[in-house]
């Protein structure tokens, strides 16, 4: 008698694959120790700010009590900061685990769901697994003077139904690093109805420099539909902590806050979020050198005669016109670890986390 499980779940289950991490970085980092460069997965080699540590000491001995369910304290830091009443900020196990929490609260097999092709991969992810209808945008041409590959918000507003429970959006958009302005975004939110959720995920919006490029956290009062959903793992170097949150209108929170697991950001990632928040002149100086850092990689890059795709964020994504697998397994034989990005449908394209000028040069000098 076989025991078929997959047979057992249910179809949005089985539609699903498991996550694929690429190399094995924990047996990576034993194995080459300091010599390992990973520009991967969009880290900041800079580190966290130094209150993180003092933080998370603190509340060391605590450690067999239950974390609070409310994250009240970091809350409260984050709704000072913003702007906004705590009761419209929902905390995340990361961001990801609210992008996910959102489909499941808002679609089901007889609502669809729209993103950008290109947009971030957890947006395909997190509407497969409710079974609502994905509905693929195409991108902005490669060729697009302002955001090639970037988010198409006319066509994608045009694409919503009466079905569409759900649109997401990446302001700036990870694998392109691409961004849209606050004018695209404020009539692409005039053009949504207000059945349909607007995602916009910023997850790194804390790296924008360009000027006429700010939150969508200001849209959030008028337009009762717009959540947005930030992070802890990329600007404010936590991503091994897990913390991310979304703001949007008390009523949507409240709608979130019925399937959110009570205990799911854990006592040592609330503290150590409020004092990463705390530190805004570490959160700027991260700012600074990347964009500093990211501007001299670009150079090198394309003084290499590869092509960079524009970007607010900390990485770049880089066309080598070529089968791009060649290049990352001789990236790897020099222990740089970047990501492919063929599961995008890029496949003549890696994207490059921004790392130290040190880091950089180990990519460089490994370049075939
Ligand atoms: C990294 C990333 C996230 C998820 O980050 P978490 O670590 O889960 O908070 C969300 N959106 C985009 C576009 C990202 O690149």
């Amino acid at each position: 008698m076989s025991f078929d499980a997959l047979k057992l779940a249910n179809p949005a289950t089985r539609a699903l694959r498991a996550y694929d991490p690429g190399h094995d970085l924990p047996a990576l980092r034993l194995e080459y120790g300091e010599r390992l460069v990973e520009l991967g997965s969009n880290e900041t080699s800079l580190g966290a700010s130094p209150r993180v540590a003092e933080a998370i000491a603190a509340a060391l001995p605590d450690v067999y009590r239950y974390p609070d369910p409310k994250g009240a304290s970091l809350k409260a830091a984050l709704a000072s900061t913003l702007g906004v009443g705590a009761e419209q900020i929902a905390l995340g196990n990361g961001s990801h685990e609210l992008l996910m929490l959102i489909a499941q609260c808002f679609a089901d097999a007889s609502t669809s769901v729209v993103f950008s092709q290109y947009g971030f991969a957890v947006f395909a992810i997190a509407t497969a697994a409710t079974g609502a209808r994905p509905v693929r945008v195409p991108a902005l041409p490669a060729g697009h003077p302002r955001a090639p590959l970037g988010h198409d918000l006319v066509a994608m507003a045009a694409a919503i139904e009466a079905d569409t429970r759900l649109v997401y959006v990446a302001n700036p958009n990870n694998p392109t690093g691409t961004w849209f302005d606050d004018a695209a975004l404020d009539a692409f939110v005039a053009a949504v109805p207000p059945e349909t959720i607007v995602v916009v995920d910023e997850a790194y919006a804390e790296y924008v420099t360009k000027p006429g490029v700010s939150s969508a956290l200001r849209l959030v009062a008028d337009h009762p539909n717009v959540v947005v959903t930030r992070t802890f793992s990329k600007a404010y170097a936590l991503a091994g902590l897990r913390v991310g949150y979304a703001v949007g209108s008390p009523a949507v929170i409240a709608v979130l806050e019925r399937l959110r697991e009570s205990f799911n950001v854990n006592a040592l990632a609330l503290v150590a979020a409020q004092a990463a928040l705390g530190d805004a002149g570490h959160a700027r100086k991260i700012r600074d050198v990347t964009a500093q850092e990211r501007e001299w990689l670009a150079a090198q890059l394309a003084a290499r005669g590869l092509r960079c795709f524009p970007s607010q964020t900390n990485f770049i994504l880089v066309d080598f016109a070529t089968d791009a697998a060649v290049i990352e397994a001789k990236l790897f034989e020099h222990a740089v670890v970047v990501r492919p990005m063929a599961g995008y449908g890029l496949p003549t394209c890696l994207r490059i986390s921004v790392g130290t000028r040190a880091e950089s040069e180990r990519l460089l000098e490994a370049l075939p």
